[in-house]
């Protein structure tokens, strides 16, 4: 399909008119991409009503799906502020689970899995197909094809966002949102039915909430700290009011520590935000004078220490990358992933191949920038920054 028949189908989808429907396809606010029979354009930034992620499709049939961006979380600095006024009077406490978001919708009798960006991703489709393919049919038929499933993707095996945990060693899907239409959300008691009853994992619920018992809010963020996991999101139970996230202590270190081993690709994006954090939460909490020195330390390691090894793992000759698994049905299927992350920037090495019971397991090296960036260094001892 060429550029030319899109425009009038994404003028119609959208709502604008066609000369800019024309633009856009040639600016780079959009992208077109093909997955198997279908074709879709991904928007890359807000427009009008539709968030940035959007991606309208084409489907086989000739039929447009307009698959709507999801939209971007408010994050709170101090709870006692922010909830009691924010809030209208009850406030559902989710677990925030962290991994990557996947928006899953059925077109034309398909599960396909669109990532924050839009994209139709290989690997996560099929994996969601094989994991969840029936759970996902019947909860569809319950809601139509219309509705529009989102949720967090968590695990080691997934080639955007890797963090342990125990229920969830390898890869799941933890549902947060159900959208009737549009972005229409189903009050929380009625999703989290729909998905235990259609065999799919909710994130787990911490509670429900007076707004102004936010203290007790605070308190189940500590549990989390114990835990290392990453905060909450708290929620009307109707929606009413738009959710808020909020983040334990914990995550805006680690974050930091991870973010560090890679100091100019997440490393120097990641510091200033979560320092942010890391202050109001120091004041919310009234951190004492030991407190304070058992933190500074945490951070300054978090800070420090990541990034020192990543200077003298370059300077010993070795290659800074992120490693990770993934296991595919076949090697077509692998590199199918392989291409479509080819095609947005992303180049991949496949290391090793093991073929076994389980299908194809594949260890994939992603490159980062900080190698070249930390070797320039090195060889010239001047910064890159000033
Ligand atoms: P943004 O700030 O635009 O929301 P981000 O990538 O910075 O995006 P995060 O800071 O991770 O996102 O917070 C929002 C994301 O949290 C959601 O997009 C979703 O993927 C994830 N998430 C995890 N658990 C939940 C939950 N229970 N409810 C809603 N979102 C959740
Ligand atoms: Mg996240």
């Amino acid at each position: 399909m060429e550029q030319a028949d899109l425009a009038p189908l994404l003028a119609e989808a959208l709502g604008i008119p066609l000369e800019r429907a024309e633009r856009l396809l040639q600016g780079r606010s959009t992208r077109v991409l093909r997955y198997r029979g279908l074709t879709y354009v991904v928007l890359r930034r807000d427009l009008g009503p539709h968030y940035e992620g959007t991606a309208v499709v084409l489907t086989r049939s000739g039929a447009v799906r307009v698959v709507e961006g999801y939209p971007h979380i408010r994050r709170i600095l101090l709870l006692g502020t922010a909830v009691p006024r924010h809030f209208i009077d009850r406030v559902v406490v989710e677990e925030k689970m962290n991994g990557h978001n996947v928006r899953v919708a059925m077109i034309e009798g398909e599960v396909y899995a669109f990532t924050r960006g839009g994209y139709i991703c290989p690997y996560t489709t099929s994996r969601m197909r094989r994991t969840y393919g029936r759970a996902l049919e019947r909860l569809f038929d319950s809601l139509g094809e219309e509705a529009l499933v989102a949720g967090e993707v968590v695990g080691l095996e997934n080639p955007y966002t890797r963090y342990y945990y125990p229920e969830a060693p390898e890869w799941d899907y933890f549902v947060f949102d159900i959208f009737k239409r549009g972005l229409e959300p189903l009050p929380v008691a009625e999703r989290r039915g729909l998905v235990e009853e259609a065999g799919l994992r909710n994130v787990p619920q911490l509670g429900v909430f007076l707004k102004d018992d936010w203290r007790e809010i605070l308190e189940v963020t500590r549990s989390l700290e114990e835990l290392g996991r990453e905060g909450v999101v708290l929620k009307d139970p109707e929606y009413r009011v738009e959710p808020l996230k909020y983040t334990t202590s914990y995550t805006n270190v680690h974050d930091i520590e991870e973010g560090m081993k890679y100091p100019f690709d997440e490393g120097h994006t990641f510091i200033f935000p979560r320092l942010l954090r890391q202050i109001f939460k120091a004041l919310e909490e009234g951190w004492s004078e030991e407190r304070l020195r058992a933190e500074a330390e945490r951070l300054g390691r978090a800070l420090l220490e990541p990034a020192l090894e990543a200077v003298e793992a370059v300077r010993e000759g070795r290659q800074l990358a992120e490693e990770f698994y993934l296991t595919f049905t076949s090697v077509e299927e692998l590199e199918e992933f392989t291409a479509h992350a080819a095609s947005l920037g992303v180049p991949l090495t496949v290391l090793s191949i093991e073929v076994g019971g389980e299908g194809v397991r594949a260890l994939l090296l992603k490159h980062k920038r900080s190698d070249e960036e930390i070797r320039r260094i090195l060889k010239t001892g001047l910064s890159p920054l000033d």
